[in-house]
């Protein structure tokens, strides 16, 4: 059966968070719904996937709602339910980020279409900017973007800061992406207060971007944080794949967690050599105590805990 998986935010004050989750909880009851949504006083971070017909039925009922009237839903077709289970929870802040950032200062959004016209105009006064994770920028990224070197995402105020010494604020173009949107209403707004003037979010992020304008400029598959792990941007126009396999080099765009519980470090393998290694990131994982039984399938599903 088709399931439908959406990508959805929506910064907006809730005054009763918690309320908000529980009346979650009760609307998905009955319906074949897995997700990971998070919501907060300041809004609403959710992935959901769901069969056709139950994720339309959510889509209608958020849509009733006045504060998530109009509210963009990004959705591709998959034909199994993609998250491990449902998780409605409440959290302090939907985008984890230390820094306190003003968001009404977040950078122009730039519509797929409009992104697509400045990846081509691009001069040696912009800046293209990736502000997702190395493991996700690996499997694929916007071609001459460049990937802010941290080891976390909390370090990024200080990146900004630092860029703003290196690069004159007033006259760089700042253009940045991330998988769904989200993090660049917080990142961009983090580099206005830095000095930086002109600054560009893509729209809807890289998601929206491959469903609009295929795979054009861009170079790989797209991370995405659930059992997919990674996809086309477009499955009419897949484009190349880039990322290769840790052990032998091979072209792959299949992401593995070791099957060692107490590793569990996320790796890029072909098939051959995840079927030689049971699914482990080296041999010393093999011969560990804790080892989960490999699964034998073409594109991989994360594992989870030990006995699940
Ligand atoms: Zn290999
Ligand atoms: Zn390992």
């Amino acid at each position: 059966m088709t399931h439908s998986v959406l990508a959805y935010y929506r910064f907006t004050h809730i005054d009763n968070p918690h309320d908000e989750v529980a009346k979650h909880k009760v609307f998905f009851e009955g319906k074949d719904v897995t997700c990971r949504i998070y919501i907060s006083e300041e809004g609403i971070n959710g992935q959901l996937c769901a069969t056709e017909a139950d994720a339309q039925k959510y889509i209608d009922w958020m849509h009733a709602d006045p504060r998530f009237v109009g509210l963009e839903f990004k959705i591709h077709a998959y034909h199994t339910q993609a998250f491990p289970r449902m998780t409605v929870k409440y959290r302090s802040q939907i985008v984890a980020l230390d820094a306190k950032v003003d968001i009404s200062l977040a950078g122009e959004h730039v519509s797929p279409e409009d992104w697509k016209k400045m990846l081509e105009n691009k001069d040696e006064d912009t800046i293209l900017l990736d502000v997702r994770n190395d493991y996700e920028w690996e499997l694929g990224h916007f071609e001459g973007a460049e990937l802010p070197k941290l080891d976390q995402f909390r370090e990024f105020p200080q990146y900004a800061k630092d860029l703003a010494k290196e690069r004159d604020p007033k006259k760089t173009k700042v253009m940045m992406y991330c998988t769904g949107g989200i993090r660049c209403e917080l990142y961009s707004a983090l580099m206005k207060q830095e000095g930086f003037e002109q600054v560009y979010q893509l729209d809807g992020g890289v998601i929206k971007y491959g469903l609009q304008k295929g795979s054009e400029h861009w170079k790989g598959r797209l991370f995405v944080f659930d059992d997919r792990l990674s996809v086309p941007l477009n499955e009419k126009d897949p484009g190349e794949i880039i990322s290769h396999c840790v052990h032998c080099g091979a072209l792959s765009d299949l992401y593995y967690n070791c099957a060692n519980v107490d590793c569990n470090e996320l790796f890029i393998s072909c098939h051959a050599c995840a079927v030689k290694l049971q699914g482990c990131c080296s041999a010393e994982c093999q011969a560990a105590p804790r080892v989960r039984a490999f699964e034998n399938a073409e594109r991989p599903r994360p594992y989870r805990r030990l006995n699940a």
